[in-house]
């Protein structure tokens, strides 16, 4: 589903270039779930940049969905990321100007008449039902996520891609729009790759390894037990 081989990928600051990934070997098989660790500006962001093909490495091989990304130009990257992936961020992301349905069928493209089904599925799921007409900024902190990762998971993309999806949520918020992320992506077969700094929201993943110094570590026996 996705593949790292040997990805190297440094910075240009005024200070020289800065080395963020040093050499970085992974594999997600389909429907895996793999927690990423490590502290701040270790380089979790920019590993799932280049997984979503929003950047490019400067030497090795990400492979999503069997393409190899460097190999695609920016239009084959976009249609790469619209048809395999979901997209989730610390900030929702999410279109100020359409309603709660809209936010949800438009950008997510359901517009099969077999979709309608699934949206007031999603909708429903995503504890928004009767709330479709509001827009964004007339939804909590919470709302506002779990939209955004009904919208991500909408299309049942094949990897779903989280940063932090519940960084700017309170401990009870985060917890719960967590809860409904994991079974929403068991429901859809997503595969998942989850950015946090918890090792509480990391528990429950197949999988879970910590960046530091520009390379992967196991944090726990879960690795192990792979190899
Ligand atoms: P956090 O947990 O704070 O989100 P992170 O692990 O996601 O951190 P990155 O955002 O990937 O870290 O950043 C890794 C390093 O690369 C940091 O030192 C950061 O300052 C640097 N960096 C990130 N993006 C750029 C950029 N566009 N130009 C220069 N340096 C960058
Ligand atoms: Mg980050």
């Amino acid at each position: 589903m996705l593949e790292f081989r040997q990805v190297h990928k440094s910075y240009a600051t005024p200070q020289g270039p800065l080395q963020v990934l040093d050499g970085i070997d992974l594999r997600l098989d389909a429907g895996e779930s793999l927690a990423l660790m490590g502290e701040s500006g270790s380089g979790k962001s920019t590993l799932l940049h280049l997984a979503a093909g929003l950047d490019l490495p400067d030497t090795g091989e990400v492979t999503v969905a069997g393409q190899a990304v460097s190999s695609l130009d920016e239009p084959a990257r976009a249609r790469l990321r619209r048809d395999t992936l979901g997209l989730v961020f610390q900030q929702f992301h999410l279109v100020p100007s359409l309603n709660v349905g809209d936010n949800l069928r438009l950008q997510a493209r359901l517009a099969r008449r077999d979709d309608v089904e699934w949206a007031a599925h999603l909708i429903e799921r995503l504890g928004l039902a009767g709330m479709e007409k509001r827009y964004p900024e007339q939804l909590s902190g919470g709302q506002q996520q779990r939209l955004a990762i009904g919208r991500a998971l909408a299309p049942r993309p094949a990897l779903l891609l989280a940063d932090e999806p519940t960084g700017n949520l309170d401990e009870t918020s985060a917890d719960e729009v967590l809860g409904l992320l994991l079974s929403l992506v068991s429901e859809v077969g997503s595969a998942l790759l989850l950015v946090t700094h918890s090792h509480q929201v990391a528990a429950p993943l197949d999988r879970c390894l910590r960046l530091t110094h520009g390379r992967l570590d196991p944090v726990d026996e879960r690795e192990a037990s792979r190899r």
